[in-house]
């Protein structure tokens, strides 16, 4: 096929320019980035060739060279790995084929330093390489095909694709260095650049040999290549060996990550199954946290040989933001996804690696050291609205989930998520024997919700919960240290314990005097409630809506429409707050032909107070003119 002139798809033109302004301060990482795309090239060849020994040709051999040429003012990094077919080139450079990028790329605002943190979720890659370079050469040849594809793009906008010629299979990538950029063009720099970004790349990196002494003394002339990093598997090595640097530049290759972690959890599991596992949680977000599709997750070994990647059948949902390697020394080699599904051994490293992680966060939840905790109050902001899915999903661990949850609360005053469960345990008044707690569908919608006015009131503590994932995570959780988790919203009132005498005699001489009105209003109403009763939830309001403790709460009913399901909502019950004026005023009315259209502003508002939806607007308008025009 003759040479060939694309278009780069129109984010990959932004992600270039982003890329050039925003990492121009951090160049070296490039031979990371490289360096790490070469080492997975060599894990897949490794995988496929399992099932496929041909893949090999007489080549067995996977390594990274790099070298350098002063005059030519090149860098070249080469692979014997899994290179790519003309349409894997197509697919893989030139275009960003992911879910999300179009998402991620309207968030972008021109601060170069908030893009270059927003670049760090996104992941730098191979167009990294045009940092310092202003030409890039890649030649490929897929492992199995006879014919090579060689891809040229000077970064701006198009790139060049031609059929050529290559001896060997794998990736080999030249860089045609900006000037200014010589400094890159030095043994020593790219040495110790590839020793502090990617010592830990299990595959050897090999530069041209320097000259020197062997350990015998002997002259080693400067001839052939060199390892140029410690070439063995990190997850190996004993703890103790291994700095946290380390530790750091190995997370960034497995997640993809521009940034540090935050935390990890690293261990040689023995017993039924022997593993090692090395878990990190980030410290942001991916921009693909909630897609369906993202790519990354958790890679499976055995014996250090990389199987796949995945985030579904090694962790669970709740915890897909967790990255590593998770390398087991009993599973066959030839294990595949569709043997992964069923496995139970599988089951059993997953269950160790979730004990893991949550022992992780609790470890900094915990700590009583100020550094652990901002680091705990950051995961949370980042990853709490995922680890909630948790206390709905994994039934075996979710009072501990539970326990890592974070509220907020009527006891604060920010919206901030801080308070615990413990917390609140903590605080609990004399006699009372629930945990209260309200959803709404945001924080001021729970904070200022009518049900809280008699907690208020009181003196007892409500958690608010405003985010999607609450109704349904907490729908599952009803018990919590032996403390029942109770609504605000829903069921009776039960403050029986903070109620003296004189305020129960009150109460029920209030309901007594109230009995005919409500007759009345259930006649006006008629379907569109349960019930109608007066309450003692009420202080500041006229009338609020609760169901039942076993029926569908409002807030729910809504998220479930909003998502387009045709759910039966369960009729709410109408409550009556017997001091306030309103319903006074209601009573006075009763005889007169405005008494309907008093019961269904009062109904009307309670449903838009708790931010529910109105039947019939038209209908509330009407009235409350009418009304208004009467006084
Ligand atoms: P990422 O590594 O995050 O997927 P990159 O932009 O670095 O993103 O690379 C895009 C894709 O190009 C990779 O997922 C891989 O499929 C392919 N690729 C990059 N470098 C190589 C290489 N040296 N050998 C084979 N494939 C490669």
């Amino acid at each position: 096929m003759s040479k060939e002139t694309l278009g780069f798809q129109a984010e990959v033109k932004q992600l270039l320019q982003l890329m050039i302004h925003s990492l121009y301060s951090n160049k070296e990482i490039f031979l990371r980035e490289l360096v790490s795309n070469a080492s997975d090239a060599c894990d897949k060849l490794r995988f496929e060739a399992v099932n496929n020994d041909g893949l090999f040709g007489n080549d067995p051999e996977l390594k990274i060279h790099v070298d350098f040429d002063e005059q030519a003012k090149t860098i070249t990094v080469s692979d014997s790995g899994i290179g790519m077919s003309r349409d894997e080139v197509i697919k893989n450079i030139g275009t960003i084929a992911r879910s999300g990028t179009k998402e991620f790329f309207s968030q972008l605002s021109g601060d170069k330093q908030k893009d270059a943190h927003l670049i760090g979720q996104f992941g730098v890659g191979f167009y990294s390489a045009f940092i310092i370079a202003d030409k890039v050469t890649l030649t490929t040849r897929r492992a199995g095909e006879e014919s090579a594809t060689q891809w040229e793009s000077a970064g701006d906008g198009e790139f060049t694709l031609e059929t050529v010629e290559k001896p060997t299979r794998g990736t080999t990538i030249v860089l045609h260095l900006k000037d200014g950029e010589e400094e890159f063009l030095n043994d020593y720099r790219l040495r110790s650049i590839i020793r502090k970004y990617s010592d830990h790349i299990t595959l050897p990196i090999l530069m041209p040999a320097q000259a020197g002494y062997n350990d015998d003394g002997s002259i080693k002339p400067a001839e052939g290549f060199e390892t140029v990093n410690q070439a063995n598997a990190l997850w190996t090595r004993s703890k103790s060996d291994i700095t946290p640097e380390q530790y750091t530049e190995f997370y960034k290759h497995v997640a993809h990550d521009y940034e540090d972690p935050l935390a990890w959890s690293h261990a040689k599991v023995e017993g039924r199954q022997e593993y090692t596992e090395l878990l990190y949680v980030p410290k942001r977000a991916p921009f693909d946290l909630y897609d369906r599709e993202r790519r990354h997750g958790v890679k499976l070994y055995v014996r250090r040989v990389f199987i796949l990647e995945d985030s579904e059948k090694l962790l669970p949902q709740y915890l897909r933001f967790v990255r590593g390697v998770i390398d087991s020394a009993n599973l066959p080699l030839n294990v595949s996804r569709e043997i992964l599904q069923h496995s139970k051994d599988i089951e059993q490293i997953k269950s160790g690696c979730v004990k893991k992680v949550l022992g992780l966060l609790e470890s900094m939840a915990n700590s009583d050291e100020a550094e652990e905790q901002a680091k705990y109050t950051t995961f949370w902001g980042e990853f709490g609205k995922v680890l909630k899915e948790g206390v709905g999903e994994d039934f075996a661990n979710k009072e501990r989930i539970a326990a890592l949850c974070r509220f907020a609360s009527t006891h604060n005053e920010s919206a901030e998520q801080t308070v615990s469960l413990k917390d609140y345990l903590g605080r609990m008044k004399e006699g009372q024997d629930q945990i209260y707690f309200i959803t709404a569908d945001s924080y001021a919608a729970a904070k200022n919700s009518p049900h809280l006015e008699v907690f208020r009131k009181k003196g007892i503590e409500v958690l608010l919960l405003s985010d999607r994932v609450d109704e349904w995570a907490f729908s599952g959780l009803t018990e919590f240290e032996g403390k029942k988790l109770q609504s605000v919203a829903k069921g009776e009132l039960n403050l029986e314990q903070f109620t003296d005498e004189a305020e129960k005699q009150e109460q029920e001489a209030a309901a007594t005097e109230l009995k005919d009105i409500i007759e009345q209003m259930k006649t006006v109403l008629g379907d569109s409630v349960k019930d109608i009763r007066v309450t003692h939830r009420l202080t500041d309001s006229p009338a609020c809506l609760v169901v039942e403790n076993q029926d569908m709460s409002a807030n729910l009913e809504r998220l479930l429409k909003s998502a387009g399901q045709d759910v039966k909502a369960s009729k709410p019950i109408l409550e009556v707050n017997p001091t306030h004026p309103l319903v006074g005023k209601l009573k006075a009315e009763a005889a007169s032909d405005k008494f309907g259209d008093w019961t269904h502003l009062i109904f009307d508002q309670a449903l838009l107070a708790e931010g529910g939806q109105l039947e019939d607007p038209a209908s509330f308008v009407k009235r409350l003119n009418g009304l208004m025009l009467a006084m």
